[in-house]
């Protein structure tokens, strides 16, 4: 079976009938690259830079992200980096910045948040970003999103950075593309309009089943709720990748759900563009879509989104 997955390395995503989708690797770090290459992924779909910040006993400075960011963007040769910034808070803590504690941590002071606070934490981490984006395919996500202001305030720091850049003469991709993580309802709702203001959604499938689902992703008492198969989520994921096209911007995926082998001739049928996750269920997910049809997928997709228990939805799946 290994050596079988192994041929299909160098094969595209490609349905029976035709239909190409990406699939990408999640990485926290540099080191995390050569699996994804090894597994035949054809770029990042989301680079989680909070254990850059993590794993260091100080705030990493702007040299210090760039290098990272860099090695990425160059082993990548050309292939695309989504480069999600900090998703500092909620559960991952930072000894260095005394963030304070909260009653929910889940609810409160965390990802783009924080960096739209400290702003000169946030601004540090773009222009390295920036730098890094002359050396390959780089795209820039923000975590966390609930509103359109964010995302607008986010975008007015980004182009603070760029103009910083401009001065001394420093080299980026002009027309970097900036993006959002879809993972809270208030986006998910209204993602049509936030399709407005981005180059790209990525759906992230684990916060989004906690905050629309109210169930902490990380409490064993309801763990059996949590449940990315709820047809709550489900329709939320449709929806959202309904208002990507309808706008003509591209919808992946970067949660758990998308390299999840019993999802994925669901989530092809809903359209989705890219799937991301971590390298080892790449060629897994490769075959299972080698193996399927686009337009029974399809098909498929209606009578599943038509259930209404999570566990209709898993027996009809198998
Ligand atoms: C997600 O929420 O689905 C996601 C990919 O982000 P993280 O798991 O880092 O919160
Ligand atoms: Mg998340």
């Amino acid at each position: 079976e290994k050596e079988e997955l192994k041929k299909l390395i160098d094969e595209e995503a490609v349905t029976a009938d035709g239909h190409k989708v990406e699939l990408w690797g999640n990485i926290g770090s540099p080191e995390d690259i050569d699996a994804v290459l090894e597994a035949g992924a054809t770029g990042v779909g989301l680079y989680r830079t909070e254990f850059l910040f993590m794993n260091s006993d100080h705030l990493p400075t702007e040299e210090e992200q760039y290098k990272a960011y860099r090695v990425v963007a160059e082993k990548l040769q050309g292939k695309p980096v989504t480069i999600r910034t900090m998703d500092i808070g909620g559960d991952k803590e930072l000894p260095y910045m005394d963030l304070p504690k909260e009653l929910n941590p889940f609810l409160g002071w965390r990802a783009i948040r924080i960096s739209l606070v400290k702003q000169d934490i946030f601004k540090t981490q773009l222009r390295a970003i920036l730098r890094a984006s002359a050396y390959g395919q780089v795209k820039i996500m923000y975590p966390m999103v609930t509103s359109i202001n964010e995302v607008r305030k986010a975008n007015e720091i980004l182009d603070e950075c760029k103009r910083e850049l401009d001065e001394i003469g420093k080299k980026y991709d002009k027309d970097i593309k900036v993006g959002i993580m879809v993972e809270t309802p208030s986006v998910a709702i209204i993602s049509y309009k936030f399709a407005k203001e981005v180059d790209f959604f990525s759906i992230g499938t684990n916060d989004l089943t906690q905050y629309f689902l109210a169930v902490d992703r990380g409490n064993e008492l309801v763990a059996s709720l949590y449940d990315s198969f709820n047809p709550a989520v489900l329709e939320a994921i449709q929806k959202v990748i309904d208002a990507g096209h309808d706008r003509n911007i591209s919808v992946s995926m970067c949660g758990e759900f998308a390299g999840d082998r019993r999802a994925t001739e669901l989530l092809l049928g809903m359209g989705l563009d890219a799937f991301s996750m971590s390298a080892s269920s790449v060629l897994q997910v490769k075959k299972k879509i080698r193996n399927s049809s686009y337009e029974k997928a399809q098909k498929y997709r209606d009578e599943i989104l038509a259930l209404n228990t999570p566990e209709e939805v898993l027996e009809n799946l198998r």
